[in-house]
Protein backbone atom coordinates (compact mmCIF):
# COMPACT_ATOMS: atom_id res chain seq x y z
CA UNK A 1 0.00 0.00 0.00
CA UNK A 2 3.11 2.36 1.15
CA UNK A 3 4.60 1.81 -2.82
CA UNK A 4 1.56 2.22 -4.29
CA UNK A 5 0.71 6.23 -2.65
CA UNK A 6 4.19 6.39 -3.10
CA UNK A 7 4.16 5.71 -6.74
CA UNK A 8 0.64 7.92 -6.98
CA UNK A 9 2.96 10.70 -5.12
CA UNK A 10 5.28 10.91 -7.47
CA UNK A 11 3.01 10.90 -10.48
CA UNK A 12 0.89 14.40 -9.15
CA UNK A 13 4.56 15.34 -8.19
CA UNK A 14 5.56 15.62 -11.78
CA UNK A 15 2.05 16.14 -12.95
CA UNK A 16 2.77 19.03 -10.61
CA UNK A 17 6.26 19.91 -11.61
CA UNK A 18 4.94 19.86 -15.54
CA UNK A 19 1.66 22.16 -14.86
CA UNK A 20 4.20 24.65 -13.48
CA UNK A 21 7.14 24.43 -16.07
CA UNK A 22 4.30 25.11 -18.24
CA UNK A 23 3.08 28.14 -17.09
CA UNK A 24 6.94 29.54 -16.57
CA UNK A 25 7.34 28.74 -20.54
CA UNK A 26 4.21 30.89 -21.20
CA UNK A 27 5.03 33.77 -19.01
CA UNK A 28 8.32 33.62 -20.46
CA UNK A 29 6.77 33.54 -24.57
CA UNK A 30 4.26 36.09 -23.84
CA UNK A 31 7.09 38.55 -22.35
CA UNK A 32 8.99 37.89 -25.35
CA UNK A 33 6.40 37.57 -27.97
CA UNK A 34 5.72 39.61 -31.01
CA UNK A 35 2.24 41.09 -30.07
CA UNK A 36 1.67 41.94 -33.98
CA UNK A 37 2.87 38.63 -35.89
CA UNK A 38 1.65 35.83 -33.04
CA UNK A 39 -1.92 38.25 -31.86
CA UNK A 40 -5.05 37.89 -33.90
CA UNK A 41 -8.15 38.72 -33.11
CA UNK A 42 -11.13 36.82 -33.71
CA UNK A 43 -15.05 37.95 -34.06
CA UNK A 44 -17.75 36.17 -33.39
CA UNK A 45 -20.86 37.60 -33.79
CA UNK A 46 -24.51 38.56 -32.01
CA UNK A 47 -27.51 38.77 -33.34
CA UNK A 48 -30.86 40.80 -31.84
CA UNK A 49 -32.89 37.80 -31.53
CA UNK A 50 -36.64 39.55 -32.31
CA UNK A 51 -35.60 39.65 -35.68
CA UNK A 52 -32.24 37.92 -36.62
CA UNK A 53 -30.46 40.73 -37.08
CA UNK A 54 -26.85 41.38 -36.33
CA UNK A 55 -26.04 43.91 -33.87
CA UNK A 56 -22.00 43.61 -33.34
CA UNK A 57 -19.76 41.35 -32.88
CA UNK A 58 -17.19 40.05 -29.54
CA UNK A 59 -13.53 40.40 -29.38
CA UNK A 60 -11.47 37.28 -28.78
CA UNK A 61 -7.75 36.77 -28.88
CA UNK A 62 -5.91 34.27 -30.84
CA UNK A 63 -2.43 33.45 -29.86
CA UNK A 64 0.18 31.77 -31.88
CA UNK A 65 3.25 31.16 -30.48
CA UNK A 66 6.17 30.36 -32.85
CA UNK A 67 7.57 27.72 -30.57
CA UNK A 68 4.02 25.76 -29.00
CA UNK A 69 1.71 26.77 -31.62
CA UNK A 70 -1.88 28.07 -30.30
CA UNK A 71 -2.50 28.52 -26.83
CA UNK A 72 -6.11 29.16 -26.16
CA UNK A 73 -7.17 32.79 -24.10
CA UNK A 74 -8.60 30.88 -21.47
CA UNK A 75 -4.68 29.11 -20.49
CA UNK A 76 -2.28 32.10 -21.00
CA UNK A 77 -4.88 34.86 -20.16
CA UNK A 78 -4.84 33.69 -16.36
CA UNK A 79 -1.40 33.72 -16.85
CA UNK A 80 -1.24 36.92 -18.18
CA UNK A 81 -3.12 38.35 -15.24
CA UNK A 82 -1.18 37.05 -12.60
CA UNK A 83 2.19 38.64 -14.24
CA UNK A 84 0.67 42.04 -14.95
CA UNK A 85 1.37 41.10 -18.63
CA UNK A 86 -2.53 41.82 -19.14
CA UNK A 87 -1.81 45.54 -19.24
CA UNK A 88 0.27 44.79 -22.64
CA UNK A 89 -1.93 42.80 -23.79
CA UNK A 90 -5.37 44.68 -23.29
CA UNK A 91 -3.72 47.37 -24.93
CA UNK A 92 -2.80 45.71 -27.86
CA UNK A 93 -6.62 44.10 -27.93
CA UNK A 94 -7.98 47.27 -27.67
CA UNK A 95 -5.63 49.08 -29.91
CA UNK A 96 -6.66 46.35 -32.48
CA UNK A 97 -10.51 46.11 -31.75
CA UNK A 98 -10.81 50.16 -32.03
CA UNK A 99 -9.09 50.05 -35.29
CA UNK A 100 -11.25 47.14 -36.84
CA UNK A 101 -14.95 48.76 -35.88
CA UNK A 102 -14.29 51.87 -37.59
CA UNK A 103 -12.94 50.32 -40.54
CA UNK A 104 -16.24 47.71 -40.67
CA UNK A 105 -18.56 50.79 -39.33
CA UNK A 106 -17.29 53.13 -41.81
CA UNK A 107 -16.81 50.49 -44.49
CA UNK A 108 -20.50 48.91 -44.26
CA UNK A 109 -22.33 52.63 -42.42
CA UNK A 110 -23.64 50.34 -39.78
CA UNK A 111 -23.49 51.24 -35.96
CA UNK A 112 -22.53 48.07 -34.77
CA UNK A 113 -20.61 47.28 -31.89
CA UNK A 114 -17.52 45.59 -30.63
CA UNK A 115 -17.43 43.98 -27.34
CA UNK A 116 -14.01 44.08 -25.82
CA UNK A 117 -13.24 41.90 -22.88
CA UNK A 118 -11.38 44.10 -19.43
CA UNK A 119 -9.87 42.50 -17.23
CA UNK A 120 -10.11 43.49 -13.28
CA UNK A 121 -6.02 44.39 -13.89
CA UNK A 122 -6.72 46.77 -16.42
CA UNK A 123 -9.54 48.13 -14.56
CA UNK A 124 -7.17 48.71 -11.54
CA UNK A 125 -4.60 50.24 -13.08
CA UNK A 126 -4.87 53.96 -11.90
CA UNK A 127 -5.27 55.96 -14.74
CA UNK A 128 -7.80 53.78 -16.56
CA UNK A 129 -10.70 55.89 -17.57
CA UNK A 130 -8.28 58.56 -18.70
CA UNK A 131 -6.12 55.57 -20.89
CA UNK A 132 -9.18 54.50 -22.43
CA UNK A 133 -10.62 58.36 -23.18
CA UNK A 134 -7.63 58.92 -24.93
CA UNK A 135 -7.62 55.73 -26.91
CA UNK A 136 -11.48 55.93 -27.98
CA UNK A 137 -10.52 60.03 -29.35
CA UNK A 138 -7.39 58.99 -30.85
CA UNK A 139 -9.41 56.37 -32.61
CA UNK A 140 -11.74 58.25 -34.29
CA UNK A 141 -14.52 55.38 -33.19
CA UNK A 142 -18.26 56.61 -31.76
CA UNK A 143 -18.47 55.81 -28.08
CA UNK A 144 -21.32 53.71 -28.41
CA UNK A 145 -19.75 51.45 -30.76
CA UNK A 146 -17.91 50.26 -28.31
CA UNK A 147 -19.02 47.60 -25.21
CA UNK A 148 -16.81 47.08 -22.56
CA UNK A 149 -17.36 43.41 -21.12
CA UNK A 150 -16.49 43.27 -17.36
CA UNK A 151 -17.16 40.21 -15.66
CA UNK A 152 -18.98 40.40 -12.10
CA UNK A 153 -16.60 38.94 -9.94
CA UNK A 154 -14.60 42.38 -11.28
CA UNK A 155 -17.18 44.67 -10.67
CA UNK A 156 -17.90 43.25 -7.25
CA UNK A 157 -14.30 43.77 -5.79
CA UNK A 158 -13.72 46.75 -4.78
CA UNK A 159 -17.38 48.68 -4.74
CA UNK A 160 -16.57 52.30 -4.01
CA UNK A 161 -14.08 52.53 -6.55
CA UNK A 162 -16.19 50.93 -8.98
CA UNK A 163 -19.04 53.02 -8.34
CA UNK A 164 -16.61 55.93 -9.74
CA UNK A 165 -15.69 53.87 -12.71
CA UNK A 166 -18.84 52.70 -13.27
CA UNK A 167 -20.07 56.66 -13.22
CA UNK A 168 -16.78 57.95 -15.66
CA UNK A 169 -17.52 55.22 -18.16
CA UNK A 170 -21.08 56.04 -18.37
CA UNK A 171 -19.73 59.59 -18.97
CA UNK A 172 -17.69 58.64 -21.88
CA UNK A 173 -21.04 56.89 -23.33
CA UNK A 174 -20.20 53.65 -23.90
CA UNK A 175 -21.72 50.48 -23.34
CA UNK A 176 -20.75 48.50 -20.26
CA UNK A 177 -22.00 44.63 -20.16
CA UNK A 178 -21.36 42.65 -17.10
CA UNK A 179 -19.86 39.52 -18.76
CA UNK A 180 -20.52 35.81 -17.30
CA UNK A 181 -23.81 36.90 -15.45
CA UNK A 182 -25.18 34.50 -13.02
CA UNK A 183 -21.77 32.81 -11.71
CA UNK A 184 -20.01 34.82 -9.59
CA UNK A 185 -21.16 36.14 -6.40
CA UNK A 186 -24.51 37.72 -7.77
CA UNK A 187 -24.76 40.75 -5.67
CA UNK A 188 -27.73 42.30 -7.60
CA UNK A 189 -27.94 45.16 -5.63
CA UNK A 190 -25.18 46.85 -7.49
CA UNK A 191 -26.61 46.52 -10.57
CA UNK A 192 -29.37 49.28 -10.24
CA UNK A 193 -26.63 51.21 -7.98
CA UNK A 194 -24.27 51.22 -11.10
CA UNK A 195 -24.75 52.38 -15.04
CA UNK A 196 -24.70 49.19 -16.94
CA UNK A 197 -26.57 47.85 -19.96
CA UNK A 198 -26.54 44.76 -20.52
CA UNK A 199 -25.84 41.24 -18.79
CA UNK A 200 -24.52 38.70 -20.49
CA UNK A 201 -25.87 35.44 -18.88
CA UNK A 202 -23.04 32.87 -18.45
CA UNK A 203 -22.71 29.91 -20.75
CA UNK A 204 -22.88 27.68 -17.78
CA UNK A 205 -26.43 28.58 -17.40
CA UNK A 206 -27.52 28.58 -20.69
CA UNK A 207 -25.92 25.04 -21.00
CA UNK A 208 -28.55 23.41 -18.74
CA UNK A 209 -31.67 25.52 -19.56
CA UNK A 210 -33.49 22.89 -21.59
CA UNK A 211 -32.48 20.27 -19.47
CA UNK A 212 -32.80 21.88 -16.03
CA UNK A 213 -35.86 23.28 -14.63
CA UNK A 214 -34.20 25.35 -12.01
CA UNK A 215 -31.90 26.97 -14.63
CA UNK A 216 -34.49 27.87 -16.80
CA UNK A 217 -36.45 29.63 -13.52
CA UNK A 218 -33.30 31.44 -12.69
CA UNK A 219 -32.80 32.61 -16.58
CA UNK A 220 -35.83 33.68 -16.56
CA UNK A 221 -35.64 35.68 -13.07
CA UNK A 222 -32.34 37.45 -14.30
CA UNK A 223 -34.06 38.22 -17.77
CA UNK A 224 -37.26 40.01 -16.29
CA UNK A 225 -35.19 42.18 -13.80
CA UNK A 226 -33.12 43.18 -16.43
CA UNK A 227 -36.33 44.11 -18.23
CA UNK A 228 -37.09 45.83 -14.91
CA UNK A 229 -34.46 47.75 -14.60
CA UNK A 230 -33.80 48.75 -18.35
CA UNK A 231 -31.03 46.63 -18.76
CA UNK A 232 -30.44 44.49 -21.86
CA UNK A 233 -29.77 40.37 -21.96
CA UNK A 234 -27.69 38.40 -24.35
CA UNK A 235 -27.05 34.94 -23.97
CA UNK A 236 -23.59 33.54 -24.57
CA UNK A 237 -22.68 29.68 -25.61
CA UNK A 238 -25.87 29.43 -27.29
CA UNK A 239 -25.75 25.92 -29.15
CA UNK A 240 -28.86 24.22 -29.42
CA UNK A 241 -31.85 25.00 -31.44
CA UNK A 242 -33.67 24.27 -27.92
CA UNK A 243 -32.20 26.82 -25.97
CA UNK A 244 -32.89 29.41 -28.93
CA UNK A 245 -36.34 28.72 -28.70
CA UNK A 246 -36.37 28.80 -24.91
CA UNK A 247 -34.74 32.30 -25.02
CA UNK A 248 -36.48 34.06 -27.50
CA UNK A 249 -39.58 32.76 -25.76
CA UNK A 250 -38.22 34.78 -22.51
CA UNK A 251 -37.66 37.58 -24.65
CA UNK A 252 -33.69 37.69 -24.13
CA UNK A 253 -32.86 40.62 -26.20
CA UNK A 254 -29.62 39.46 -27.79
CA UNK A 255 -27.78 35.82 -28.37
CA UNK A 256 -24.27 34.72 -29.42
CA UNK A 257 -22.99 31.16 -29.53
CA UNK A 258 -22.02 28.50 -31.70
CA UNK A 259 -25.30 28.18 -33.38
CA UNK A 260 -25.31 31.41 -35.38
CA UNK A 261 -21.54 31.29 -35.58
CA UNK A 262 -18.19 30.42 -34.02
CA UNK A 263 -15.40 33.25 -33.43
CA UNK A 264 -13.43 34.09 -37.12
CA UNK A 265 -10.54 36.06 -37.92
CA UNK A 266 -11.63 39.38 -39.52
CA UNK A 267 -11.88 38.86 -43.51
CA UNK A 268 -13.88 35.71 -43.07
CA UNK A 269 -16.20 37.77 -40.53
CA UNK A 270 -16.05 39.94 -43.09
CA UNK A 271 -17.48 37.95 -45.56
CA UNK A 272 -20.20 35.75 -43.69
CA UNK A 273 -21.05 38.50 -41.69
CA UNK A 274 -20.99 42.08 -43.05
CA UNK A 275 -21.15 41.46 -47.24
CA UNK A 276 -24.11 39.29 -46.67
CA UNK A 277 -25.57 41.83 -44.28
CA UNK A 278 -25.69 44.69 -46.58
CA UNK A 279 -26.75 42.89 -49.51
P1 LIG B 1 -15.56 34.86 -22.44
O1 LIG B 1 -15.36 36.33 -22.42
O2 LIG B 1 -16.66 34.30 -21.62
O3 LIG B 1 -15.73 34.49 -23.97
C1 LIG B 1 -16.63 33.52 -24.46
C2 LIG B 1 -15.93 32.22 -24.75
O4 LIG B 1 -16.89 31.24 -25.11
C3 LIG B 1 -14.97 32.30 -25.93
O5 LIG B 1 -13.89 31.41 -25.66
C4 LIG B 1 -15.83 31.79 -27.08
O6 LIG B 1 -15.08 31.28 -28.15
C5 LIG B 1 -16.62 30.72 -26.39
N1 LIG B 1 -17.91 30.46 -27.03
C6 LIG B 1 -18.72 31.32 -27.65
N2 LIG B 1 -19.85 30.73 -28.07
C7 LIG B 1 -19.75 29.43 -27.71
C8 LIG B 1 -20.63 28.29 -27.86
O7 LIG B 1 -21.71 28.35 -28.42
N3 LIG B 1 -20.19 27.12 -27.32
C9 LIG B 1 -18.97 27.00 -26.70
N4 LIG B 1 -18.63 25.80 -26.21
N5 LIG B 1 -18.15 28.06 -26.53
C10 LIG B 1 -18.53 29.26 -27.03
P2 LIG B 1 -12.38 31.85 -25.90
O8 LIG B 1 -12.27 32.67 -27.13
O9 LIG B 1 -11.55 30.61 -25.79
O10 LIG B 1 -12.08 32.80 -24.67
C11 LIG B 1 -12.05 32.32 -23.36
C12 LIG B 1 -11.95 33.44 -22.37
O11 LIG B 1 -10.70 34.13 -22.46
C13 LIG B 1 -13.00 34.52 -22.57
O12 LIG B 1 -14.20 34.12 -22.00
C14 LIG B 1 -12.36 35.69 -21.86
O13 LIG B 1 -12.57 35.61 -20.47
C15 LIG B 1 -10.89 35.47 -22.15
N6 LIG B 1 -10.50 36.35 -23.27
C16 LIG B 1 -10.57 36.13 -24.60
N7 LIG B 1 -10.11 37.17 -25.30
C17 LIG B 1 -9.75 38.11 -24.38
C18 LIG B 1 -9.19 39.43 -24.46
O14 LIG B 1 -8.97 39.99 -25.54
N8 LIG B 1 -8.94 40.07 -23.27
C19 LIG B 1 -9.20 39.48 -22.06
N9 LIG B 1 -8.94 40.17 -20.94
N10 LIG B 1 -9.73 38.26 -21.96
C20 LIG B 1 -9.99 37.58 -23.10
CA1 LIG C 1 -16.57 38.09 -22.80
CA1 LIG D 1 -18.54 35.23 -20.93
Amino acid sequence: KKNYLGKRFAFFDSWLSKEIQRKHEIELLLRHADFKEEFKLYYQPQYRSSDNTLVGMEALIRWNSPSKGFIFPGEFIPIAEETSMIIRVGEWVLDEALRQIKNWNEKYSQDLKIGINISPKQIDQEDFINWLKQKIRKSGVKPEWIDLEITENSAMSSETSMEELFTSLAEIDINISIDDFGTGYSSLSYIKRFDIDRLKIAKELIDNIASDKNTLLIVKAIIMMANGLGLKTIAEGVEEEEQLKILKELSCDEIQGYIYGHPVPADVFEREYLVKSVI
